[in-house]
């Protein structure tokens, strides 16, 4: 049992869902020429203006509200200075004194158990541009300066590396619901900076910290914040002291390696941004946008196990996509079997997508092709077997499960003479199972109810080829 309490803070950069920069049109498309998406803006050529891109403000507006911040009468940029060939203005436009929200909240399952992560502030900024380090030179690409981001920056609330991955699995969800941002780690959308300190168990001052940079994944984020606090408490153990500092996370390595010391915090002399004015957010606005928002995963999980009865296994996978959230709410509004639906969707549909590496939103299948599919089945129409057969034509080529069946002539066969008669076929065929059956062997049933609903090409109801098949026997 360790002596220490671990207090994690996270810095989040969320890049926003816009077509063009924060301050410029250029496009924010991503794997274009380098600094082929550039003009005199994000270029910081003397004389040239930012005009804010409106779009980007009302994104991050809708960030904050889903993470239940307050929102100021008005927000402004400020620029934040420091020289950095990634930044060509020598400056960046970020928040300071007045950011887009303060004092929000995130609801977070860990497990069984909800805890509320304090949301420091969010504000917006512009991204800066790349570096690409070649043995003998350095190459800057400006397409990513400029381009618009928020950073969520959460209160020292999180105890543990899985807790922190956790949180931004969730937190990611949320923006994802939101259509905020695409949270692509792999591709930079979404980027995650932590803080790290201990502290002696009950103690309420915060211990010295360090700041873990380049987690490129959540797996990384877990890795990088557990190595940290391992080795600061190898550290504190040995009585030495945690000097504050910014480390970078090794993947090759898993380790944590020290890239520079912050003894004293940097002075970047935030100042207004003379070019940009103040924008007005009026309570129109905000409750516009605010009413606005879709259901967020955590509330839509608890719905789910309350009002369908899904267990909570079902209930979060079927929040963990967008898209097959998306489609299980649009089965169940057209009065589908939630079960029935849920089954579905995490079965077949799952596999077929994960088979042909598929995301779910490009599928041709809609949630009323679902809903018609448990109808169906509820209905006794078809059969399971029937039912895998016309979910995957759906799946294929977007045919309504109804048309499918119509057209084929894959109505279960409920008629028991006609089962009847398939049952005679069978047990005159297979004399040594029917032998086997009455004296006691019952696998042999499974058999013969196979070759029966075989003989049905799969369309015989397998409740009354079971009960015809034990009668006659
Ligand atoms: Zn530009």
């Amino acid at each position: 049992m360790s002596r220490y309490e671990t207090v994690i803070g996270l810095e989040v950069h969320v890049e926003l869902k816009t077509q063009t920069k924060l301050f410029c049109r250029c496009a924010t498309s991503f794997g274009a020429q380098p600094n082929a998406h550039t003009c005199p803006v994000c270029l910081g050529h003397p004389g040239a203006l930012p005009v804010t891109n409106e779009q980007a403000v009302l994104l991050a507006l809708r960030a904050a509200l889903a993470l239940q911040c307050t929102i100021p009468p008005v927000t402004s940029f400020d620029r934040k200075n420091y020289f950095y060939p990634d930044s060509p203005k020598a400056y960046q436009i970020s928040q300071f004194a007045h950011p887009i929200g303060r004092n929000g909240v995130v609801e977070v399952a860990f497990g069984r158990t909800t805890e509320r992560i304090r949301i420091h502030q969010v504000h917006l900024e512009e991204d800066a541009g790349k570096l690409i380090h070649e043995p003998y030179r350095s190459l800057v690409d400006l397409n990513r300066a400029g381009t618009p981001l928020i950073e969520i920056v959460t209160e020292p609330d999180l105890r543990s590396a899985e807790h922190a991955k956790m949180f931004l699995e969730q937190l990611r969800d949320i923006i994802l619901y939101c259509g905020v941002s695409d949270g692509k780690m792999e591709e930079g959308s979404l980027r995650c900076d932590a803080n790290v300190s201990l502290r002696p168990i009950g103690a309420t001052t915060l211990g010295t910290k360090t700041e873990i940079k380049n987690m490129n994944s959540f797996r990384a984020v877990q890795g990088g914040i557990a190595y940290e606090v391992a080795r600061q408490t190898a550290l504190l153990d040995r009585g030495e002291r945690v000097v504050q500092q910014t480390r970078r996370w090794d993947e090759a390595q898993s380790i944590t390696i020290a890239m520079r010391s912050k003894e004293q915090a940097q002075d970047y002399r935030y100042f207004a941004d003379p070019d940009l004015g103040g924008i007005a957010l009026s309570d129109q606005l905000i409750t516009q946008v605010r009413d606005a928002l879709p259901e967020l995963p955590l509330a839509k999980r608890q719905r789910y196990e309350q009002q369908y009865g899904l267990s909570e296994y079902d209930a979060a996978s079927l929040t963990a996509h967008v898209a097959l959230t998306k489609l299980f709410d649009e089965a169940m509004a057209h009065a589908a079997d939630a079960k029935t639906v849920a089954n579905v969707l995490l079965g077949d549909v799952c596999a077929y997508a994960n088979a042909h590496d598929a995301p779910l939103s490009t599928l041709p299948i809609t949630g009323a092709h679902i809903a018609q599919l448990a109808a169906l089945l509820a209905q006794g129409t078809i059969s399971q077997p029937i039912a895998k057969k016309v979910l995957k034509q759906t799946l294929q080529t977007g045919e309504a499960p109804n048309d499918i069946v119509a057209t084929q002539g894959l109505t279960q066969i409920q008629d028991s003479d006609a089962i009847d008669a398939l049952v005679t076929q069978v047990i005159t065929a297979h004399p040594q199972s029917v032998a086997d059956v009455r004296s006691g062997k019952t696998q042999a049933l499974g058999f013969l109810v196979g070759q029966v609903m075989r003989a049905s090409q799969g369309k015989a109801n397998p409740a009354l080829v079971n009960e015809l098949l034990k009668k006659r026997l």
